[in-house]
């Protein structure tokens, strides 16, 4: 690991000497950042809740005992005014508080007078992009210099694989419009189990992000939150120096030259795009003459049925294919309609 943020300690502080072990161990492999949440957002009432306060003492030892920069979840003002008396390096912002603006912005209220802090704002539970942005606003305009964005999915129905659904467009598309802003993945909580935190890691290096925070602590089994998705800090050190990094050197002439030609052939798209829809809007006039209706299914299942057989024939995939001439279709309709 070189420049990349990586983030590790237990989902909750448990015990004083749950924490110290784990930081112990976290810091002799070199981590750097250290995270316990000691107010735990819990789905139902009754699960650990956290220690509350107490654990503030515990962040503190670790800051003066491993040199280590320590942080918690803040989710109201109450708990940021705590955090920062107790001279905590970092905050995050959880994936429900974000969801909540009114929550964002008292937390946003009392950073206010505390800039130097470095606050980390998880992504909302529902992929709602503009929820996500409008915390990261929220926070800048308390002046906070030092915002780092975390990926750690998105809350649907019955998730298969993941507890949390990556949809990693979301954070790409974050980090797009926001290019200053660290991005990193919380693949912990994307994950939801342990076997599969190294895949979801080495994706999220593959696509370009930052670093990792990565639930870890010193006996999972025991965990009295999330015991399935923490690993040993042995474990961490495995993984993290299994995962390749990828140089960032935007210098190759290799790519550059790949680049152009994508960019060359990203303009013939778009310029047959136009010509497709004006053809549309042709259509649509001949259809409003002739009083017809706009949408004929035939013709439509005849078009989606073609072009996915010259999807195949070109080793396109029928997915992608399939989802490009539904929502080409869809707005052939809407042009039409318009007429
Ligand atoms: C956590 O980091 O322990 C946590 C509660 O995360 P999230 O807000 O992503 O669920
Ligand atoms: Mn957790």
């Amino acid at each position: 690991m070189n420049n990349e943020l990586i983030i590790a300690g237990p989902c909750a502080a448990e015990t004083e000497h749950q924490v110290m072990s784990t930081a112990k161990l976290l810091a002799a492999m070199g981590v750097k950042w250290f995270r316990a949440g000691l107010w735990k957002p819990r789905t139902q009432p009754g699960s650990f809740e956290g220690v509350g306060e107490i654990g503030l003492q515990w962040l503190q030892r670790v800051k003066i005992e491993t040199g280590m920069a320590v942080g918690t979840e803040v989710a109201n003002a109450e708990h940021t005014k705590l955090a920062v008396a107790a001279g905590l390096d970092f905050v995050w912002i959880g994936a429900r508080t974000t969801t909540n603006p009114f929550a964002v912005q008292e937390i946003a209220d009392v950073l206010k007078d505390n800039r130097a802090i470095t606050v980390l704002v998880k992504n909302p539970m529902n992929p709602d992009i503009n929820l996500w942005i409008g915390a990261i606003k929220r926070i800048q305009q308390a002046g906070i210099e030092r915002i780092v964005a975390v990926h750690r999915g998105f809350s649907v129905y019955n998730s298969l694989t993941y507890r949390n659904d990556p949809q990693w467009y979301i954070p790409i598309e974050l980090h797009r419009q926001f290019p200053k802003i660290p991005i990193i993945c919380d693949p912990s909580h994307i994950a939801g189990n342990r076997d599969l935190v190294a895949g979801l890691s080495q994706k999220a290096f593959d696509l370009d992000f930052d670093g990792l925070m990565i639930e870890c602590h010193c006996s999972p089994e025991q965990a009295f939150s999330d015991a399935e998705q923490q690993l040993t800090p042995d474990e961490l050190d495995v993984m993290l120096k299994s995962l390749v990094i990828h140089e960032r050197n935007n210098h190759n002439q290799e790519l550059a030259e790949l680049r152009s030609k994508i960019d060359s052939l990203d303009s013939i798209l778009i310029e047959t795009l136009a010509k497709r829809m004006q053809v549309s809007r042709e259509i649509g006039n001949y259809k409003h003459q002739h009083n017809m209706p706009i949408v004929q299914t035939g013709r439509y299942n005849d078009v989606i049925q073609n072009r996915l057989e010259l999807a195949e024939e070109f080793g396109l995939s029928q997915k992608l294919v399939k989802q490009i001439y539904e929502l080409l279709h869809e707005e052939s309709v809407n042009i039409q309609l318009k007429q």
